[in-house]
């Protein structure tokens, strides 16, 4: 007898079908209980007299236990599920369920303390069927344009984005760190001349925030081109990238996002691309918001939002590219605009939270050693890292994208933990 999926059950068929039971309802003559599977839910009937030892077992047994029932289903036209029932000759309980300890109005810390029982609702479910098709169109868009898939170490000598916000470790008794990004990797990729790369994978910061777009353990997508020599090439290509995958993930889910999450996909004509300096007039002028001069130098949360909100009103996008920040406040690695103050990097924005940066790099050893200092670096402590600028290295730039705030805000979740499988942040380690 073959086990199927509770979706392909057909009546009249010798089959097993295996699962969770979500309901059991006892009346006089007959045991009805809803056996839940990854595909749907069925409902089986199991009549007292014909099945007295079966309909005993089933009639102590806890919801959420785990069941295999052999049997065929019926045509039942009064049954909403499906139409069918099932009537099973014989059964095994695979496992007993405790007190289920969670319910929809549990707080947040002990669902998370559960989150495997969290996940077992069809909404959460379908949250990671969304991901799982995000990231194998993500993929997809690289492999058709020949790219190539790295994997860069997860443990490394150097910090790459800075001192604090790391994760220290022992390795055979030397200092290491769990990587803040694979940036350097992917750099070096460019010097050995693999041209196009692109990888999807963790990185760890350390950094102390509670904030609701942080996670210690972030799920990204990086990619790195070199023979590039403009920001604005960066971004034709990572508009192309978003478009692609909003308008896929639109055709295919769309519909249930909807009715699911109560959001809609919008595929932007044109991402808007605004100069960082002009954010500050537009703030004024549509909304009478003065920012600091000091305070000029990124954006904050509020900034983002403000953005945000702009752009979705009066340019119909609610993605937007903010561009030419002051090379002071970025990367040290982040090629300048000659003869400007301001560096080739940019932000994606979407919904009111940055969800990606990109930059040209600074390809050029001595200007990099250079500005590595500038930002109050020892350079002999990135000498490693030079090292891959010495011996012929083309010009290059490349772009991280956070997968977890794009899943959250594609679905419109409050929280970048909703849209991780397992969260990890500064005081969460379990499960
Ligand atoms: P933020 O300023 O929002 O903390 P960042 O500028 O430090 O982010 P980058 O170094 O630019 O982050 O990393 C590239 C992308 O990776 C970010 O735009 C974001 O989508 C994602 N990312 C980085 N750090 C985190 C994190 N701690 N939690 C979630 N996503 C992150
Ligand atoms: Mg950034």
């Amino acid at each position: 007898m073959e086990r199927k999926y509770i979706k392909d059950v057909q009546p009249d068929e010798e089959i097993i079908i295996s699962g969770w039971i979500e309901k059991i309802r006892e009346q006089k003559t007959i045991i009805f209980i809803v056996l839940k599977d990854s595909t749907g839910c069925i409902q089986v009937a199991i009549e007292k007299e014909k099945m007295p030892d079966m309909a005993k077992a089933m009639s102590a047994l806890s919801r959420q236990s785990v069941v295999r029932f052999y049997g065929s289903a019926v045509k039942a036209e009064k049954v909403t599920l499906k139409g069918l029932e099932f009537v099973p000759t014989s059964f095994e309980i695979e496992s007993v369920a405790q007190e289920i300890p969670i319910s929809e109005t549990t707080s947040q810390e002990l669902k998370m303390d559960f989150r495997w029982l969290e996940l077992r609702a069809d909404k959460e479910r379908l949250k990671f069927e969304i991901r799982t098709f995000v990231e194998a169109k993500i993929r997809e868009f690289f492999l058709k344009k020949e790219y190539i898939e790295i994997h860069t170490p997860k443990i490394t000598s150097q910090c790459s984005e800075g001192g604090a916000e790391v994760f220290e470790l022992d390795y055979y008794g030397q200092k290491a760190y769990l990587t803040q990004s694979p940036q350097f990797y992917k750099q070096m990729a460019m010097a050995s001349g693999f041209d196009k790369v692109f990888e999807i994978g963790s990185y760890y910061r350390a950094e102390k925030s509670f904030t609701s777009r942080h996670t210690a353990e972030a799920f990204c997508l990086d990619f790195e081109v070199a023979h590039l020599k403009s920001h604005e090439e960066l971004m034709d290509l990572e508009e192309d990238l978003i478009k692609f995958v909003l308008r896929q993930t639109k055709e295919r889910f769309g519909d249930e996002i909807l009715r699911v999450f109560d959001t809609e996909i919008k595929v932007p004509i044109k991402i808007p691309r605004i100069k960082l300096a002009d954010c500050f007039s537009i703030f004024k002028k549509y909304y009478g918001v003065e920012v600091k001069e000091s305070k000029r130098l990124d954006l904050d949360p509020d900034g983002e939002k403000l953005i945000c909100d702009y752009s979705k009103e009066y340019l119909d996008s609610e993605l937007v590219f903010i561009t030419d920040f002051p090379a002071e406040a970025r990367a040290f690695y982040t090629k300048k605009i000659d003869g400007s103050f301001d560096c080739m990097g940019f932000d994606m924005l979407y919904r009111g939270w940055e969800v990606s940066s990109g930059a040209v790099r600074e390809h050029r050893y001595d200007i990099l050693k250079e500005q590595i200092e500038e930002h109050g670096v020892d350079s002999a402590k990135m000498k490693d890292y030079l090292e891959f600028f010495k011996y012929g290295c083309p010009p290059h730039g490349g772009v991280g994208l956070g997968i977890d705030r794009l899943i959250a805000k594609l679905l419109d979740l409050v929280s970048i933990k909703e849209s991780i499988f397992v969260f990890r942040g500064p005081s969460r380690l379990k499960p």
